[in-house]
């Protein structure tokens, strides 16, 4: 099987944005699928994301394309060629990125579209003529209706995270717009599971495809640590910031079950002096943007999410994930802890399980087809929150940078925790419904910063998209690191 990219005869405008990449050794999804898809045949891929199944499917397709690549300013000589899908819009930001950065030596153009953004930028980048168009499927249909698109001439169609589409609830979109495009296309679908749906969907709109599997949906990375604490529901934020403390953790995904859990905790985290922010569906596109640009950028220490949002989103090198909450669907925690100790990298993974989730913590059993140890965990007596209540300390710093908020007495006159007078809640989010937009909050660090960086004169949109574009452009990974 071919492993060298030099071995594949790209042509040279490819080859050299491959090399550009730093890339020279093909991935098991890349070597396994490529080949295939340059051959014109439709490919069914079990991959997870981090495994390089973007460059998979986008090297072969743009070499298909490169037959229609012309100068024209022409809109006419720019039809859609080929659609990518993908469920969220970090996802498919993501993806559009990497694809013009396979196709900058090129002249195939491409663009994404995806809700939650004004309609007219994209309108205008669609008029133009693009060839290869990346897209969530609510806002492409929103395009298609409005007639700002046409895909007549469409080639090429990539059903990426399938699974996640299905499980969204795209399924009547994706069928919507596949009756929009001409029957003869090659047509790839990429999943990280090949559940019972998604063979369902393969069956009606493959043809005799070809299966590429690279890694069991079920496995998960030998290099990431594994823990399972048994802790009280009530200690999870104390048993957090020790341990981010204890191990030294500069950055860490933290997964909830809820939108709502999602953001009170982010809440939380803040106010015990932990740089966080929040992904969640209910955080508008600007939001979330920003918050993953902040966390890339390092500005943001704890990203605390929901399945749905940090689904795929190729942030590498975190060094910890944290399961606040225990997964209701145990291949989720398969996915969430992908995100640490990638492709050889060490990671760690730590879940905390609380009495409720014995049957949850059955079912990751059941998938991973391993007894999991739940181990104790002392919580530091003196750090220990009283019930909703904060410590008040400010916590994973240097100790001889804490600042404690009131007075204390130096500790070895204290060898004991002395009672507390009752406090007022550290954070009244916790009694309150959530609101998603507090005007009395001043806004995080993290969030004052990329205001103030921010060029002048663009739209908001534009500007936050291309300054979270730059940096997944920004420096390309050694080899070594990825796939
Ligand atoms: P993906 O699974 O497509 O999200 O890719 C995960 C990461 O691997 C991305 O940051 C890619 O840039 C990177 N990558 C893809 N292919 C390769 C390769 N052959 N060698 C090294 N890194 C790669």
């Amino acid at each position: 099987m071919t492993q060298s990219f030099s071995e594949l005869n790209l042509a040279p405008a490819l080859a050299r944005a491959v090399a550009d990449m730093g890339y020279e050794t093909m991935t098991p999804i890349q070597a396994q699928a490529i080949p295939q898809v340059l051959t014109g045949r439709d490919v069914m891929g079990a991959a997870q994301t981090g495994t390089g199944k973007t460059a998979a499917f986008s090297l072969p397709l743009l070499q298909r394309l490169l037959r229609h690549e012309n100068a024209s300013t022409s809109p006419a000589r720019h039809p859609v060629r080929a659609l990518v899908l993908l469920p969220t819009r970090e996802l498919a930001d993501q993806v559009a990125e990497q694809i013009k950065l396979y196709a900058k030596h090129t002249q195939l153009r491409s663009t994404v579209v995806f809700g939650g953004m004004d309609m007219k930028p994209q309108t205008l980048e669609l008029k133009k003529g693009v060839e290869v168009l990346v897209a969530t499927p609510g806002r492409l249909l929103d395009h298609i209706e409005a007639k700002n698109c046409v895909l007549n001439q469409v080639e090429y169609v990539v059903l990426d995270e399938a699974d996640r589409m299905l499980d969204i609830g795209f399924l009547p979109d994706l069928q919507r717009i596949l009756s929009y495009l001409p029957k003869q296309r090659t047509t790839l679908l990429f999943s990280a599971t090949f559940s019972p749906e998604i063979k369902r969907l393969a069956n009606s709109y493959l043809q005799n495809p070809i299966t590429v599997e690279v890694a069991r949906s079920n496995a998960t990375a030998s290099t990431v640590e594994q823990h399972f604490y048994r802790v009280d529901d009530d200690d999870k934020r104390g048993v957090l910031r020790q341990i981010l403390r204890e191990r030294d953790l500069k950055q860490a995904f933290v997964f909830v079950n809820s939108k709502l859990g999602c953001a009170r905790l982010a809440r939380s985290l803040e106010r015990d002096g932990l740089n966080t922010a929040a992904l969640h569906g209910d955080k508008s596109q600007d939001e979330r943007l920003k918050a993953l640009d902040a966390f890339k950028q390092g500005n943001v220490n704890l990203l605390v999410c929901t399945d749905v949002a940090a689904r795929g989103l190729d942030i590498k090198d975190v060094p910890a994930v944290f399961n606040f909450d225990i997964p209701f669907n145990a291949e989720d925690y398969v996915h969430r802890i992908g995100r640490t100790g990638r492709a050889g990298a060490s990671g760690l993974a730590v879940s905390f399980v609380s009495g409720k989730d014995a049957r949850l913590v059955g079912d990751i059993e059941k998938l991973l087809g391993k007894k999991l140890e739940i181990e104790a965990i002392e919580l530091e007596a003196e750090r220990r929150p009283s019930g909703r209540f904060n410590d008040g300390q400010r916590t994973w710093r240097d100790e001889s940078a804490r600042e404690p908020r009131e007075p204390r007495e130096p500790r070895a006159a204290r060898p004991h925790p002395a009672p507390r007078a009752p406090r007022a809640p550290a954070d009244p989010l916790f009694d309150q419904p959530y609101e998603a937009k507090a005007a009395s909050d001043a806004p995080p660090a993290w969030e004052t910063a990329q205001r103030s960086a921010a060029p002048r004169g663009l739209s908001p949109n534009i500007k936050t998209r291309r300054k979270v574009a730059a940096l997944f452009k920004a420096p390309a990974p050694a080899p070594a690191e990825n796939g």
